[in-house]
């Protein structure tokens, strides 16, 4: 909640001039027009989630000036958040309908995940790194994004109790898909996943009765997925 204070407080008040600027409703207007409608992005609910998704208050408070400019940022623990452009690609290229269930996978800031929140009926997010989930769940509760579960877990394992997931969505790079995820989505569904190692593909995929079918890809860089070592069951 403090963290949350300051983040709002620093993003309202004199900034530095930079791609956030003082008012981030207008600076995600900018980001929406520059960053994402001009690169091709026309779905008219993804536009909208950018639209209203408060990216400032995912960022690290003394990153927030920098919320809305055209590059991923460091979320502490060696990780990012992506750029916009990014995350509404994957949004648009899921087709995420109404009644989804949205499986993610790297739940980072909980930026994503909010994201497809306004999209889709359900998200379950997967984080391995504790800290960062336990942030990502305090921020999404305290935006009043109650249809978000986070799970502090190995997303190579997906969330087998809630399956068959609509659409997956996995934000770190695996150098081959995790069998798990594909028996988790559902047949017609769909799934954006970044693989590779250093140079990564990002593949959106439909799950047919005879398998994977590759829809359209583009190259990307994401962090890598980890493998973690043995451990206790998953928490919520
Ligand atoms: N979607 C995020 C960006 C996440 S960056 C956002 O909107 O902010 C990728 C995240 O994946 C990191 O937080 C990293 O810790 C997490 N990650 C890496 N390997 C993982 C694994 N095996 N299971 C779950 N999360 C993983």
């Amino acid at each position: 909640m403090l963290a949350l204070a300051a983040a709002a407080a620093l993003a309202c008040g004199p900034v530095a001039p930079g791609a956030g600027g003082a008012d981030p409703a207008r600076a995600r207007e900018e980001m929406v027009a520059a960053q994402i409608e001009a690169r091709g992005v026309r779905d008219a609910r993804t536009l909208a989630a950018m639209r209203k998704v408060p990216r400032h208050l995912f960022v690290p408070a003394a990153l927030a000036g920098d919320a809305y400019a055209d590059h991923p940022l460091p979320i502490g623990h060696g990780q990012t958040i992506s750029q916009p452009y990014i995350v509404a690609f994957m949004s648009q290229a899921l087709k995420v309908q109404p009644e989804n269930k949205v499986l993610e996978i790297g739940t980072g800031s909980g930026y994503q995940a909010a994201v497809l929140a306004e999209l889709a009926r359900d998200v379950y997010s997967i984080e391995i790194v504790e800290p960062l989930g336990e942030r990502a769940r305090a921020t999404l509760t305290a935006l009043g994004y109650r249809n978000v579960h986070v799970r502090i877990g190995d997303g190579y394992r997906g969330w087998p109790e809630e399956a068959p997931f609509d659409r997956i969505v996995v934000t770190a790079a695996p150098v081959e898909i995790p069998a798990a995820l594909v028996e988790q989505l559902a047949i017609g569904g769909l799934m954006a996943i970044p693989v590779g190692d250093v140079m990564q593909e990002l593949r959106i995929l439909r799950k047919t009765e005879s398998g994977l079918e590759t829809l359209e890809t583009m190259p990307v860089r994401f962090v890598p997925m980890v493998r973690s070592p043995p451990k206790p069951p998953d928490r919520e």
